[in-house]
């Protein structure tokens, strides 16, 4: 029987209930406020405050559900990550399985788009000699458990599908949420234009930087992991492309992340321990020869196919963890609530995954 710690959206079930106890208790509750609305009575309404990998998700699957839902996205042109360079973002076999059960045409799309890299292999390796450290099988443990395979897909690429998806009168661009009233009935999000907007419930998957997470709790300084990160996209196709799908080069206080994205392209990350560089300079490549020039040929040659205009830099920032996401009328999702370091690639499909138990957890 499935056991859970419950952080949902009024914070009324924070103990640990099986599954079956908790959705009889929940579905009580929502019957006596008068949410249930299968029948078109009444839907419950949620307000979702960002429109990245989370919000969308989220908006998708509360759609399904038949609720009432508005997402507000300050700049659908500014997706997180490799957005300027509508680079990749990767989605394990676990967040598309959640993908699926949500929506299997969506994620039929999003299979479509992508570039699959567990069939081949992953691992880490030496940064100096190239030789493989460790190889991991993402392959095996998806398919012998009916999982779809490990893929990369362009993060615009993503966000159109999810957005089509979800209906672009539903996701309301250049909608920035600088504050919300929750006066226990009811709670009301604002807009920076002055926009109001009336819901039962609001997510805050408004990514690191959350709004919504510092009025809940307010204003905690997020972390400077030590490590800057360039990340660069080439034309470049390196002979191995069709035996490695994505390899980790480790070195003293450096590492390289490299990572076929399809048609073509590969994505690289140079992630870098120093001081805060506080936005992005030129000489990048330039640099980065200088850091990986003594590297094994696998990183120079990728470095060296990259154009100037190609790299990216920016710091990664972390912040501590917070064991309650909500309070309320309100609660968090994603990097909002747990934000995570690029280092596993999994920042994205937590939301994703999160999601998915928001929905289990949420009034039927
Ligand atoms: C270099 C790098 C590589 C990564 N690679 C991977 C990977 O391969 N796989 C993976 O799973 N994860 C990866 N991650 C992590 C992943 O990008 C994040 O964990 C993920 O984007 C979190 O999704 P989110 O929806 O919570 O937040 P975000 O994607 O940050 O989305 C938040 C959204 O909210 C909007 N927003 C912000 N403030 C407001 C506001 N006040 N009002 C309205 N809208 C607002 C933003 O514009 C944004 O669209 C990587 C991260 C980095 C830095």
């Amino acid at each position: 029987m499935a056991y859970f710690q419950c952080h949902n959206f009024n914070n009324q079930y924070q103990c640990s209930l099986s599954f079956s106890q908790f959705r009889a208790k929940k579905a009580i509750r929502c019957e006596e406020r008068g949410y249930l609305g299968l029948d078109g009575r009444k839907r419950l309404r949620i307000l979702i405050a960002g429109g990245g990998v989370g919000g969308l998700v989220l908006a998708l699957a509360a759609r399904k559900r038949g609720y009432d839902v508005k997402v507000f996205e300050r700049d659908l042109s500014a997706v997180r990550g490799e957005g300027q360079h509508r680079g990749p973002i990767q989605l394990l076999s676990s967040a598309l399985a959640v993908l699926e059960s949500i929506d299997e045409d969506v994620t039929k799309r999003i299979v479509e788009a992508g570039c699959v890299t567990g069939n081949r292999i992953n691992g880490l390796a030496d940064g100096l000699s190239g030789e493989w450290f460790t190889k991991f099988d993402l392959f095996t443990p998806a398919v012998t458990r009916g999982l779809p395979v490990t893929q990369v897909i362009c993060r615009i690429a993503l966000q159109n599908i999810l957005v089509s998806a979800v209906g672009k009168d539903i996701v309301n661009n250049n909608s920035k949420v600088v504050d919300f009233v929750d006066d226990s009935n009811k709670v009301r999000v604002i807009l920076e234009d002055g926009r109001q907007y009336e819901g039962d419930v609001l997510v805050g998957a408004d990514g690191i930087w959350s709004k919504v997470r510092s009025k809940l709790f307010g204003a905690q300084p997020a972390h400077y992991s030590n490590y800057t990160c360039y990340s660069g996209l080439t034309n470049f196709v390196p002979p191995y492309i069709d035996t490695v799908g994505y390899r980790v080069f480790l070195g003293s206080n450096q590492y390289f992340v490299a990572i076929d994205v399809g048609s073509g392209k590969m994505q690289w990350y140079a992630f870098h321990k120093q001081a805060p560089m506080n936005g992005d300079s030129p000489g990048k490549k330039e640099r980065l020869l200088e850091l990986f020039g003594s590297w094994c040929s696998n990183v120079v040659t990728l470095i060296s196919e990259t154009t100037e205009d190609m790299i990216l830099q920016r710091d990664i920032y972390d912040r501590d963890m917070i064991y309650s996401w909500g309070n309320g009328r309100v609660t968090l999702l994603g990097d909002a609530a747990h934000p995570m370091q690029p280092n596993l690639g999994q920042g994205g499909c937590m939301a994703i995954e999160v999601t998915n138990i928001g929905m289990i957890t949420s009034p039927l």
